[in-house]
């Protein structure tokens, strides 16, 4: 038996980083393969450790072990596939097999090293009933599955290239060691994690603040996801400036919030997600995590709770879930109120995404009890400054943005 309750997740926070020097001694004729921006993004994941205990992309018997028991084949708890697919027409091409090293490249520039353990064909189906519980093509997470490449290629990984992440992300770039220094520093035994891909609301805000407490944390820390974007998305930046600009104006003490970002592509997979959100966020140094409704989740695929029933039937992960309800505009309360205590029900005000929308495009009026001035003030200059004049995605964002990670000329 494991011990899933260690932190870093199997114990040892994972770090290949290769050298400059080394790196480029080491990748020189190397047979290349281009890989997605997905791909690129978990490499750097795995060698910073985000994905402990993980150290390349999965074999079959992994996952295997992911897909049917929600476990590594070592035993710990893993619950989403992270897989390098390739076609195998490029595999002849480039022409390596178990034991050949393969150089992983991005944007033409080499990215990292790949040692091959192990080539194997999946039921591509199969996997996304597995993980998804449902083989819909509308479910992103299963058309994502569909559309990998026929073969995996399995084996640990080596960053021989530090990608460079852009303005105004660079700031909100720490790594699960930087991120675990940070929490030493500012005397944070317990952190409470808040996953977010929206600009925060007063909703969003009292959720953090009700998690802190009840998680009797010194720190909140929020972890944006940053990964595919998609037409009427948030653009990026207004999500994670928004979110600090909450901890600027004050609305929580400087030294108990930090907005930090995820490199990650949302698979959607509900429950399952949710426990991958709780590892990785545990590997960053957090020691709680807060589940709202349907977290992660997409259409009508998952109970609204099942990310929170879902942690009842797995072992301690060293991460404590806080799920929590929802919070609302309530008149009679005169305030924002607590779904588990206010009795007006009736009468609440939802901070639904559209009321949210409605207000950021000066159809309503801000309010405290819905959206601070503040933040609005930051969405606006980010469409100005990033979003082509709007704080939505567009084509133009999704052609002309600048990306969030640029890999340097090597
Ligand atoms: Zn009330």
């Amino acid at each position: 038996m494991v011990d899933n309750s260690l932190s870093p997740h199997g114990g040892i926070l994972v770090e290949r980083v290769s050298p400059l020097g080394e790196a480029v001694k080491s990748i020189h004729g190397m047979p290349h393969l281009a890989v997605s921006d997905q791909i690129a993004h978990e490499c750097v994941d795995i060698a910073y450790g985000f994905f402990s205990p993980l150290e390349g992309f999965m074999g079959k018997k992994d996952l295997d072990s992911v897909a049917a028991n929600m476990t590594l084949a070592s035993g710990y708890v893993w619950s989403i596939p992270v897989v390098c697919d390739i076609s195998p027409e490029e595999l002849d091409e480039l022409n390596v097999s178990q034991g050949d090293s393969l150089l992983l490249t991005s944007e033409g520039q080499p990215l990292a090293v790949l040692e091959i353990q192990e080539i194997y064909s999946y039921d591509k189906e199969l996997l996304a009933q597995q993980i998804y519980g449902t083989t819909d093509h509308a479910h992103p997470g299963v058309s994502r599955t569909k559309a990998y490449q026929d073969l995996f290629v399995a084996g640990p990984i080596t960053l021989v290239n530090t990608p460079i992440i852009n303005p105004p992300f660079d700031q909100f770039w720490h790594t699960p060691r930087q991120l675990r220094r940070s929490f030493e520093e500012m005397g944070w035994g317990k952190a409470v994690a808040h996953q977010s891909r929206n600009v925060p609301h007063s909703g969003h805000e009292w959720l953090m603040k009700g998690a802190w407490l009840a998680a009797g944390a010194d720190g909140v820390l929020v972890s944006v996801v940053v990964g595919e974007k998609k037409p009427g998305d948030y653009i990026d930046e207004a999500i994670v400036l928004g979110h600090n600009r909450l901890r600027e104006a004050g609305f929580f003490r400087q030294d108990v919030h930090l907005t930090s970002i995820l490199l990650w592509d949302m698979r959607y997979a509900g429950p399952r997600e949710a426990v991958f959100h709780a590892l990785v966020r545990k590997n960053l140094g957090c020691t709680h995590h807060m589940f709202g409704r349907d977290h992660a989740g997409v259409g009508n695929y998952y109970d609204t709770y099942a990310a929170h029933q879902i942690f009842d039937t797995l072992p301690n992960l060293g991460i404590q879930p806080i799920p929590v309800q929802e919070w609302w505009y309530c008149p009679v309360c005169a305030g924002v109120a607590y779904e588990g205590l206010c009795g007006h029900a009736k009468q609440k005000q939802d901070l639904s995404g559209t009321l949210i929308r409605s207000i950021i495009q000066g159809g309503t009026e801000p309010d405290p009890l819905t959206l601070r001035a503040e933040v609005l003030d930051v969405v606006q200059k980010c469409s100005e400054e990033y979003g082509f004049g709007s704080p939505f995605v567009d084509q133009t964002y999704l052609e002309q943005r600048t990306p969030v990670m640029s890999m340097p000329t090597f």
